[in-house]
């Protein structure tokens, strides 16, 4: 077993979608990194819906595996993928090209910039273990323990997190063949989801002020919307996701914030494109600094890659203030009156 090491040039904390697209980008320029993850297994357990569109992979800059597909979703043009998989086989894709992968290591705490980068402190195999790294890629997710550890602003009150309850069923059959259905109601998403064949993810996304009754009113909604009918529940989880605005600044003297991290996600729940879109924008920023010192003004560059999704993120936000996007209250789901335009089926 390798040593932990001592110091490299990018550390990357979070192996979901956003520290392995940062990773994968920096072990393709032969970056010195090291990607740690405090899940023992890279992908395992799933907190996801998994779909998405296939302009995810071009990102990644891989060709799909067959592995890494539950689903095909024609009319969405999209994907279900299989995550904890792909995950995994992507960590292992990472490690071979050099970058030294790390899981079970969550990181502990995080020192000041010094001019040069940062000294970081992890825990490996039990153990503190310091690593200096010139920069630092926060990845690891909703109310990123790095971001707090930097000192910024992380903080999720149940005001501004949607709190989701996800069951996985096998043997249930949807209304639609080949089809998924993804309802929003106020305030965030019912969906239904293939998970492979003959399951189904289906769950329920709320403000985490209405937690408590988020198993309630998914059973409700499975019910009133007939998006399936019969399925034994094999699984059930509760996941958060952020309900707040992109995080700024997401740059700091050797340190970028990426994917739900920086919030990078909106209120609609889709968040993976983004995540890769923003980890990748992150290591391509380290490879242009060509050695220079990454202060908050070297890594600029970095807001500006992702310009274009925090504008549409910004925009959305904007739009759901302003009452203008689809909010209708969940009062009127609890009577069992929810609008016809919720009872739509598919894309
Ligand atoms: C129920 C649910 C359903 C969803 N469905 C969809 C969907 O269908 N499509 C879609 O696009 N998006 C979906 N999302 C959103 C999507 O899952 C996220 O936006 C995406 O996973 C964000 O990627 P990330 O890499 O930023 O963070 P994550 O995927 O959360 O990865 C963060 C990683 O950091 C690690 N970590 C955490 N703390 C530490 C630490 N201290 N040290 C080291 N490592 C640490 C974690 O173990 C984890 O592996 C869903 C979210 C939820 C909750």
């Amino acid at each position: 077993m390798k040593p932990f090491p001592s110091q490299t040039s990018v550390l990357v904390v979070g192996a979901g979608p956003a520290g392995l697209s940062a990773a994968l980008a920096l072990s393709r320029a032969g970056v010195d990194a090291v990607l740690i993850d405090a899940r023992e297994r890279i992908g395992h357990p799933m907190r996801c819906g998994e779909m998405v569109f296939p302009y995810y992979f071009s990102v990644l800059g891989l060709e799909p595996r067959r592995q890494w597909l539950r689903w095909n979703l024609p009319k969405a043009r999209m994907v279900v993928l299989n995550r904890p998989r792909m995950e995994f086989e992507l960590s292992e894709i990472i490690a071979s090209r050099g970058v030294g992968v790390y899981s079970g290591t969550p990181l502990v705490g995080l020192g000041p910039f010094d001019g040069k980068g940062r000294c970081a402190k992890v825990l490996w195999k039990g153990k503190k273990r310091e690593i200096y790294a010139g920069c630092v890629i926060a990845a690891d997710g909703t109310a990123s323990v790095t971001a707090r550890l930097a000192g910024l602003d992380a903080r999720l009150p149940p005001g501004r997190v949607a709190s989701c309850v996800v069951q996985i069923l096998s043997g249930a059959k949807p209304a639609m063949e080949d089809s998924y259905f993804v309802q929003p109601v106020a305030p965030f998403y019912f969906w239904v989801i293939p998970n492979g064949f003959g399951r189904l993810n289906v769950g329920l996304g709320v403000m985490g002020t209405e937690a408590g009754r988020a198993r309630f009113l998914l059973s409700r909604l499975a019910a009133a919307t007939k998006a399936f009918s019969g399925g034994k529940v094999k699984e059930t989880f509760c996941a958060l996701m952020p309900a707040r605005r992109p995080m700024a600044p997401l740059v700091h003297d050797g340190l970028m914030v990426t994917g739900n991290a920086g919030r990078l996600m909106d209120k609609g729940g889709s968040g993976i494109l983004s995540a890769a879109l923003s980890g990748r924008a992150a290591a391509e920023t380290i490879i242009g600094l060509n050695g220079a010192d990454p202060t908050a003004t070297a890594l600029e560059g970095y807001v500006q890659r992702i310009d274009p999704l925090l504008k549409r993120l910004e925009a959305l936000w904007d739009l759901m203030e302003t009452g203008q996007a689809p909010s209708p209250p969940i009062l009127g789901m609890e009577r069992g009156q929810l609008p016809p335009q919720y009872l739509e089926i598919g894309p």
